[in-house]
């Protein structure tokens, strides 16, 4: 009892933490992006429509995150986990940074493919509800959806040696990125974020709930662009912002249907 009750309160922090960061981050995006009309990426589709659907439903998953995560560093701190962390220092931290982030980032593209087999869509459809995202987008998933997508924050603490600020960082990194992912508002197309770089913009993610067939990666366009995924027009368009500073609206217009 006393061990369930100490999860808890773990559990209770990085939920509270977890909806101060979406709330704080999503009103600061609203404001900037108020500033900056012209960036909005598909000026035809207004996403605001959904919010309060969003919002409720990216509370739920912040939730299952957060117990997620929660858990995982419970165990670990637990001792219930197949290797101790080594004591924290400048080089593991960012050792284990650098390792799950491209381990995470490998899970998120396999698990999002998975979710997008027949089989399994209904899981993942909700998110996709959103055809042109807002940052309010980026949590709003099924719990299923959440449990496949965020389980790696679980798994991880269990089977490698990471130090919990590492995994901390990853999880805010990853939220930071992701609302700005969806934030459906370009401000970083660039060279740095087409080909050969493996970094991506927003409108990696945008063109994935536009056009629904490309784009799986989360933070890094590599997986896509090995299995061939990535959205055949990306580099074309981020090269096209990059010389024009203008959005291609016509790129964004045409949705294919989802299966
Ligand atoms: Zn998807
Ligand atoms: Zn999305």
């Amino acid at each position: 009892m006393q061990l369930f009750i100490e999860y808890l309160i773990i559990l209770a922090i990085i939920f509270f933490i977890s909806l101060g960061v979406y709330f704080s981050l999503g009103l600061m995006m609203m404001a900037i992006n108020k500033r900056h009309p012209q960036a909005r990426i598909q000026k035809k589709r207004d996403g605001m429509k959904r919010v309060s659907v969003e919002v409720l439903a990216s509370v739920k998953a912040l939730g299952t995150s957060a117990a997620l995560l929660s858990a995982g560093y419970f165990f670990q701190i637990q001792g219930w986990v197949l290797f101790e962390p080594p004591a924290l220092n400048w080089w593991n931290f960012l050792l284990a940074f650098v390792v799950i982030f491209l381990l995470f980032d490998a899970w998120f593209y396999w698990g999002h493919r998975l979710l997008h087999l027949k089989r399994f869509y209904r899981w993942h459809k909700p998110h996709h509800l959103s055809i042109a995202p807002t940052a309010w987008s980026n949590d709003s998933s099924a719990v299923m959806d959440t449990v496949i997508e965020h389980g790696f924050y679980f798994i991880v603490w269990l089977l490698l040696p990471v130090p919990a600020l590492a995994v901390f960082a990853l999880r805010l990194f990853d939220q930071v990125s992701g609302m700005i992912g969806h934030s459906g508002f370009e401000y970083f197309a660039g060279r740095s974020t087409r080909k050969p770089s493996p970094f991506l913009c927003t409108i990696f993610h945008d063109l994935h709930h536009s056009q629904f067939h490309y784009n799986f990666g989360n933070f890094l366009s590599v997986w896509d662009r090995w299995m061939g995924t990535v959205h055949p027009k990306y580099d074309e368009i981020v090269r096209q912002i990059e010389e024009t500073g203008q959005i291609p609206e016509e790129q964004f217009t045409r949705v294919n249907k989802t299966s």
